[in-house]
């Protein structure tokens, strides 16, 4: 056992892969701080420790931390730890970090453009030898729907207006965004996706979301309007999906997540000529950034006792 393990701040990182980035990064963002890795706890120092620092983990991989005040998630999506957490009655705190909103707006830009551009009708056309314009229509023209108006969404919308596109939204609680038309409820969902030419989901997984997507939600969509989802692969039912691509009801789907990560490679979705199948990259967490804020939200608890806002059990997110 190399490590002080018995220590009782030593802070636990418990994680699924891509490990040793995080360690670095969260050890020298927290010099003051013990950051040790699951697999150098025994059973029962792991019950003596207070914090636990999680990217994605197991729940089995949580449940030996007994002694656990409160968790901190390096990821912003954590519809897999806050069951296991909240069965617990244990605080989680999700990352919030302005950098990685940031790297999510560019994503939802940049692949607005490849819509918007028509770059799949035109990579095709290069395959057949087609030289056939199509036809152009300025941003001002082009109406994005966005579901979810939190911290990915509203960085989205900023990006999309800088660049001239029209903008409406959909959340849960009724927003004020200037430039964007923002909705609520099952009618406000409607009127989104009646409206949009492109529709981006940026809402997290939570019972209420699960499937939110679901044939009849998707037969609201315009005639060729688009699908990106960034969000989480069961947010939209894909049999209806591939049924409206096939239909040719909607033009072409980005999806970034997907209900099996990462995809199996017998997946029809990998060949299917309007899906652009993509490894879960719209927004990669930025290991120094986020270990900076982690560092704050430990620091602000070792000094004065008070936790950042938390998930909120009920709402799931
Ligand atoms: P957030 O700040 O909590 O925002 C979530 C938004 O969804 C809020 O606007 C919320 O409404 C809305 N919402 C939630 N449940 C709803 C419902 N039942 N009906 C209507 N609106 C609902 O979360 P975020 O930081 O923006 O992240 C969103 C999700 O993006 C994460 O959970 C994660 O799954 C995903 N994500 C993916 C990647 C990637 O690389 N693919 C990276 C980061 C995050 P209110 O504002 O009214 O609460």
């Amino acid at each position: 056992m190399p490590h002080d393990v018995g220590a009782k701040r030593a802070i636990a990182f418990v994680a699924g892969h891509d490990d040793q980035g995080w360690i670095d990064a969260l050890a020298a963002a927290m010099p003051h701080e013990h950051i040790i890795h699951n697999q150098d706890f025994r059973d029962e120092e792991a019950a003596t420790v207070q914090i636990a620092i999680v990217a994605n983990p197991t729940p089995e991989q949580l449940l030996r931390y007994t002694g656990l005040r409160w968790v901190h998630s390096v990821w912003a999506g954590v519809e897999r730890v806050l069951p296991v957490v909240a069965a617990q009655k244990i605080p989680l705190v999700r990352l919030i970090d302005p950098m990685l909103a940031h790297t999510m707006g560019e994503a939802v830009l940049a692949w607005t453009l490849f819509l918007h551009r028509d770059m799949p009708a035109y990579a095709a056309q290069q395959r057949q030898r087609v030289w056939q314009p199509r036809p152009y229509r300025p941003p001002g023209e082009v109406t994005i729907g966005l579901l979810g108006l939190g911290e990915m969404g509203r960085a989205a919308a900023v990006r999309l207006l800088a660049a001239g596109y029209r903008v409406c939204g959909w959340s849960q609680s009724v927003k004020k965004i200037d430039g964007v038309d923002a909705h609520t409820g099952e009618d406000g969902l409607r009127q989104v996706l009646q409206q949009a030419d492109m529709v981006v989901v940026l809402l997290p997984l939570t019972p209420q979301t699960n499937t939110l997507l679901n044939a009849e939600r998707l037969a609201m969509l315009k005639r060729g309007a688009a699908l990106v989802n960034f969000a989480r692969g069961a947010v939209v039912d894909v049999d209806a999906l591939v049924a409206e691509l096939d239909a040719g009801t909607l033009s072409h789907a980005v999806l970034d997540v997907f209900a099996t990560e990462p995809l199996p490679p017998e997946s029809a979705l990998w060949h299917h000529p309007k899906i652009t199948v993509l490894p879960h990259v719209s927004a990669p967490t930025d290991h120094t950034s986020a270990a900076r804020i982690v560092a704050a939200n430990v620091a602000r608890y070792r000094a004065d006792g008070v936790l950042p806002p938390t998930v909120d059990v009920m709402r799931g997110y």
